[in-house]
């Protein structure tokens, strides 16, 4: 039987642009999304054939929705191998919080509180299963890192002490450090939160697991939807910017190989590891273990994170 793989929205982006490329690879993928039909004509788009992947319904900003995903993956039967949090939004122009159907803030429950769930309850599946290299893999980014110039442009990311969560993170509290709502801001602090549960549980479940936990930085992906909520002059310049000026620019195609890449090669079955192909782009240039933002490799802040969001998504 191929290996299976779970991959969060792959609707479109790096998250189909992957499915492509394990498929191409002989791994049988299970998308999760929350739009069916949109997922089913995007894979179709990219002559992705029926036989080698499933589509499952999970809205990852609904905590109930995430718990029977899991359900509904069980019962297909397939022995678990590899897991990649990919799925996330971004609404940089919004001026109020939206929110989960538990009341949190939406970028934050849909790009760290599910997946912090999902990777929780999968854990369980990833242990039972006889593969004998198993991976997990969440998905950053260079604006997660200030240290870095494509993290320097503000606001950035700040998780204060967690107060928000601390304090419940329902309204009036729509940021991690309690302080005011700025949505940019939000999806760092989702990706900061993203960084340090890979560190997390790494740290927690390498040993006794085996299972190799990485997360990489595949490139600035300028022509993914992600940008969609976004003014669209900014959406026809950034790719330009991006390829002509930052040199950041990269294809979803080869977003997509890397993500592939990072979990089924060899060279990158080293846990705990944050992979980046850097911020210019070279022809052929190779990867590289690249040290995470201050913020994200504080390991108290790590566990004070895990503890904080198992009792928001309800596990302790
Ligand atoms: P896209 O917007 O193209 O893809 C995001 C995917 O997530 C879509 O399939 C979307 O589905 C899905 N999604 C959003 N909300 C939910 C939800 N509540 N439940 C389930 N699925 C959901 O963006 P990208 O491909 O660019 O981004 C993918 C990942 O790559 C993200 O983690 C992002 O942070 C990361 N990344 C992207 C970079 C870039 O330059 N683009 C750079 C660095 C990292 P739907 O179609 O239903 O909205």
């Amino acid at each position: 039987q191929k290996p299976t793989v779970i991959i969060t929205g792959t609707s479109s982006g790096v998250g189909l642009y992957a499915s492509k490329s394990f498929v191409d690879r002989g791994w049988y993928v299970v998308m999760a999304c929350r739009d069916i039909p949109k997922t089913e004509a995007a894979a179709q788009s990219l002559g992705i054939a029926k036989e080698n992947y499933t589509i499952l319904p999970i809205d990852l900003a609904s905590l109930e929705s995430v718990r029977n995903f899991v359900k509904d993956f069980r019962a297909i039967g397939r022995p678990l191998t590899a897991l990649v949090c990919n799925a996330a939004i971004y609404m940089p122009l919004l001026k109020e919080p939206l929110r989960s159907p538990e009341g949190y803030e939406l970028t934050m429950a849909t790009n760290h509180l599910g997946h912090f769930l999902l990777c929780n309850l999968l854990l369980e599946d990833l242990k039972n299963s006889p593969a004998p290299d198993k991976r997990l893999v969440i998905l950053g980014t260079v604006t997660h890192n200030p240290d870095e110039l494509g993290g320097k442009i503000p606001p950035r990311p700040d998780l204060g002490n967690l107060e928000g969560f601390a304090a419940g993170f329902k309204a009036p509290v729509s940021m991690i450090d309690g302080k005011k709502f700025e949505p940019v801001k939000a999806y760092k602090d989702s990706k900061v939160c993203n960084v340090l549960t890979m560190r997390e549980l790494h740290r927690r479940y390498h040993e006794s697991t085996g299972i190799t936990f990485t997360s990489l930085y595949p490139g600035c992906v300028a022509e993914t939807p992600l940008f969609r909520n976004h003014y669209p002059l900014f959406q026809k310049l950034f790719p330009l910017f991006q390829k002509y000026i930052t040199g950041g620019y990269v294809s979803q195609e080869l977003a997509g190989d890397r993500v592939a890449a990072v979990v089924i090669e060899q060279p990158y079955r080293q846990s705990g590891a944050y992979w980046s192909w850097g911020n210019r782009q070279k022809k052929d240039r190779k990867s590289f273990v690249q040290q995470v933002s201050p913020q994200a490799r504080d390991d108290a802040k790590a566990e004070r994170l895990w503890e904080l969001s198992e009792k928001l998504v309800g596990l302790a």
